[in-house]
């Protein structure tokens, strides 16, 4: 039981969690869930909120977001982060931020002090790993987290049930170039599931079907890249207007949707699927 001292902030978005971050939500959904423990998430590569800089920590997915879903259950999260910090040098935790306060390995001898940042954390606890933490592989994490922190509080052992689920089986990870037919045909929308899910946005079968889940990793995939703003558009999995507009000026500033020719209308017609097209051509692995 120790706790964490040194602190390593982000340089660049990488391509998605890394496994020591994945076993950490896998423990504590294991542990939590039944008292309202969600996954708030891990992977988004964007800049830490209100800066325009500073990549976020979770661009290089070594932040993970435990949610809680009940704020009346906030003591019970609050006990399980000060487990976290006590415990931040075996488990490689250099920042926690919950409830507006923040404990930093920057800083380690400040204990926890008040946190000012736009959020104020109390709908789930920001807790970052360091790099030799984020690059552990999945089960040993869930190991280390059991045996740090597996007596502690009323948390029940992890058994084999809450081993995380394998994503769908064997599913493709790569896409011979398209064809440009300005058309949403089955191959330009497995490649476009194939790269959701090469970035975390999308875990089920390359199937071609632009259906709910193929939407949304569509809209979170805009939100990452700024075009799909949360303050104003909802991840409904639906492709309405907006998110064929975002699309739009996603392909517009990679060059594949020209202002001289093409306005952004939110109509999925010839011009902008052929620029969605052959911007996936540029994202195959070839
Ligand atoms: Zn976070």
């Amino acid at each position: 039981m120790a706790v964490y001292n040194g602190y390593k902030g982000a340089n660049t978005c990488t391509k998605g969690p890394a496994d020591g971050a994945k076993g950490a939500m896998a423990w504590f959904l294991a542990k939590y869930k039944e008292l309202g423990g969600r996954n708030s998430g891990i992977y988004n590569c964007r800049n830490v909120r209100g800066s325009s800089r500073t990549t976020s920590l979770h661009g290089e997915g070594r932040a993970v977001d435990f949610g809680l879903k009940w704020y009346d259950k906030i003591s019970v999260f609050e006990e399980f982060a000060e487990q976290l910090r006590l415990n931040s040098a075996e488990l490689g935790i250099q920042c926690i931020i919950f409830n507006r306060k923040i404990f930093s390995g920057g800083y380690a001898s400040k204990g926890w002090h008040r946190y000012g940042g736009v959020n104020p954390h109390t709908d789930h606890l920001h807790v970052e790993l360091s790099w030799g933490a984020a690059n552990r592989d999945l089960e040993d994490t869930i190991a280390l987290w059991e045996r740090e922190l597996g007596g502690a509080g009323n948390v029940k052992p992890v058994g084999n049930k809450t081993k995380p689920k394998p994503s769908v089986a064997k599913q493709p990870t790569d896409y011979k170039d398209l064809k440009i037919t300005g058309k949403l045909d089955k191959p330009t929308i497995e490649a476009l599931q194939i790269v959701l899910r090469a970035i975390d946005l999308y875990n089920r079968e390359v199937d071609g079907g632009l259906k709910y889940y193929t939407i949304v990793g569509l809209q979170k995939w805009m939100r990452a890249v700024g075009e799909y703003p949360s303050k104003k558009f909802k991840i409904d999995g639906k492709a309405q207007r907006e998110t064929w507009k975002a699309v739009q000026r996603f392909l517009r500033r990679k060059g594949f949707y020209p202002a001289s020719k093409w306005i952004i209308d939110g109509k999925p017609e010839s011009a902008t699927i052929s620029g969605l097209q052959r911007y996936l051509n540029t994202q195959n692995g070839k």
